[in-house]
C-alpha cells in the first residue's frame, strides 16, 4: 500500500495546516448535523459528493446502503443510526443509492450467491425494494437496476423509520429523511420525491 504513506504524508503536508483551525475545534466538538447512510462501493463517497468538510456527516456505509427494519437486540447499524439520532441530534438522515450498484445488480439479475453466504443474507433486508421494483417492471421475470436502485432507497428510508430513535425524532418533527440517488457516470445526484417514499410522505 505504498500510495497511502505517500498519501497520509500529503495531507499533513497540504491539507492538514489548511485546514488546522477546523481540526482544532473538531479535536474536542463532534457534532455533525446529517447522519449519511450510503453504499460500501469505493467509488460513492459521501464527504466528495457533498463537499463537506470533517465533522459534518455521521457516516454508515453498507453493502447496498441496506438499513435492517428494527429488531430488539440491536447490530451495528441500529447503534449508528441510534447514537446520531438521539445522541448527536442529527436534523437529517440521507439514504443514497447510487448508479451501477452490485449489491442491486446482483439482486435484480438473480446472480448466484452461493459462494457468499453472508451476502446474499444481508441482501434479503432488499426484500421488499425488490418485490416493489419487479411488480413494476414488465412482467418478464427481470428486474430494471436503476428502478431497484430507487425502489431500495424508497424501503430503507421505511425501514428507518422503524427504529424507535428516528420514530421519535419523525414524531417530534427533529428530523428530515431524505432519499437521493448518485450517478456515478455523471456525477448527479437525484432527490427522490417525498411522495416515493411513505418515510418520506409522512
Ligand atoms: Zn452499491
Amino acid at each position: 500500500m505504498p500510495h497511502f504513506a505517500e498519501g497520509i504524508a500529503r495531507f499533513q503536508r497540504e491539507v492538514f495546516p489548511a485546514k488546522a483551525g477546523l481540526f482544532a475545534r473538531l479535536a474536542s466538538d463532534h457534532r455533525p448535523g446529517t447522519l449519511f447512510i450510503g453504499c460500501s462501493d469505493a467509488r460513492v463517497v459521501p464527504e466528495l459528493i457533498t463537499q463537506t468538510d470533517p465533522g459534518e456527516l455521521f457516516v454508515i456505509r453498507t453493502a447496498g446502503n441496506l438499513v435492517p427494519a428494527h429488531t430488539p437486540g440491536g447490530d451495528g447499524v441500529t447503534a449508528a443510526v441510534e447514537y446520531a439520532v438521539t445522541v448527536l441530534g442529527v436534523r437529517d438522515v440521507v439514504v443514497c443509492g447510487h448508479s451501477a450498484c452490485g449489491a442491486m445488480t446482483a439482486l435484480a439479475e438473480g446472480h448466484d450467491l452461493s459462494a457468499a453466504p453472508a451476502v446474499a443474507a444481508w441482501l434479503r433486508h432488499a426484500d421488499a425494494s425488490l418485490a416493489r421494483a419487479a411488480a413494476g417492471g414488465t412482467g418478464a421475470g427481470t428486474v430494471d437496476v436503476a428502478a431497484l436502485v430507487r425502489e431500495n432507497v424508497a424501503a430503507q428510508l421505511a425501514n428507518l423509520a422503524t427504529h424507535p430513535s428516528v420514530a421519535r425524532a419523525l414524531a417530534a418533527g427533529e428530523v428530515r429523511l431524505h432519499g437521493w440517488v448518485f450517478d456515478i457516470a455523471d456525477g448527479t445526484v437525484e432527490e427522490l420525491p417525498a411522495a416515493a417514499s411513505p418515510a418520506l410522505a409522512a
